[in-house]
């Protein structure tokens, strides 16, 4: 069981520029999106897209098209700011407002939500309750691991629910690599050689676990202009993006993947779901 996810988002809101000035920059979506969905459909494939609500203003065509071809259309807030730097009625207005920007669209329903760069953390534990509450059922927006922008380390590397509201949480997946944990997509996925991640994958297959991988559309754009950034950000975001077309379609060629509902709701059905207290994520 294999969950591919997608931040459905442009270049500029992957580099923390200000929303001010999204209007501003060149628009190359499209160069990301477009060979992503092709690899889906020649693997025959269905993924999940997590959208900014702004994106859903901007580009409902691409929204109606995604999901005509099957795809679960889900939440990635409105605006790209972290959660942790949201007040709670702030994140809760976001995520009511993409939830039914997304839903008029596309006519399917938004059941699931991930953070802008999984910023659901220690400092922001209580949007889980608010998601809950604004009718989302499933979150991905907690890492176990631990990065310098975002992860909480205890976090139980599987589906699991929150005692206290019933949310189900379907976390990142993380490999070993020597002593240091690995995530299953993104930067991990380009940086390094792709038998890592292949092998991430059937290990964790052979020890009985689900899996999410992720990925974004401006990883399938190594042109998209290069901005100054902070250099911890700079050395994972420009590297390898050449990689991301062949190693997608050599992972979705190797292992089967589906939607982030259809692998909880699989899930569900065949294994007892673990509940776990908000306590225990705070690491
Ligand atoms: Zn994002």
């Amino acid at each position: 069981m294999n969950a591919f996810s997608v931040d459905l988002e442009d270049w500029y809101q992957g580099i923390e520029l200000p929303f001010s000035s999204w209007n501003q920059h060149t628009e190359r979506i499209r160069k990301g999106v477009d060979p992503l969905i092709e690899l889906l459909s020649k693997h025959n494939t269905k993924a999940t897209f997590f959208t900014l609500g702004w994106i859903g203003e901007k580009y409902p065509e691409l929204i109606k098209q995604i999901t005509d071809a099957g795809h679960e259309m889900a939440s990635h807030g409105y605006s790209h700011e972290k959660v942790y730097d949201l007040s709670p009625q702030a994140f809760r207005e976001e995520i009511s407002k993409t939830k039914k920007i997304l839903e008029d669209i596309s006519g399917t329903e938004v059941a699931a939500f991930r953070a802008p760069f999984f910023s659901v953390t220690n400092k922001s534990l209580w949007a889980l309750d608010i998601l809950k509450e604004e009718g989302y059922s499933i979150d991905c927006s907690i890492s176990p691991v631990k990065t310098w922008r975002y992860g909480i380390s205890t976090t139980p590397d599987e589906i699991f629910t929150i005692k206290e509201n019933g949310l189900t949480e379907f976390p990142v997946s993380t490999f070993k690599l020597l002593t240091k944990n690995l995530g299953i997509g993104g930067a991990y996925f380009r940086l390094f050689p792709y038998m890592l991640t292949s092998n991430g994958l059937k290990q964790r297959t052979k020890d009985g676990k689900v899996n999410m991988f992720y990925i974004h559309p401006w990883e399938y754009d190594p042109h998209h202009p290069v901005v100054d950034m902070e250099r911890k950000a700079k050395i994972t975001h420009y590297t390898r993006l050449s990689k991301t077309i062949p190693f997608t379609d050599k992972l979705l060629g190797q292992f089967k993947f589906d939607t982030v509902s259809n692998v909880v709701k699989q899930y569900k059905a065949e294994r007892e779901v673990n509940e776990y207290s908000i306590e225990i994520l705070k690491d």
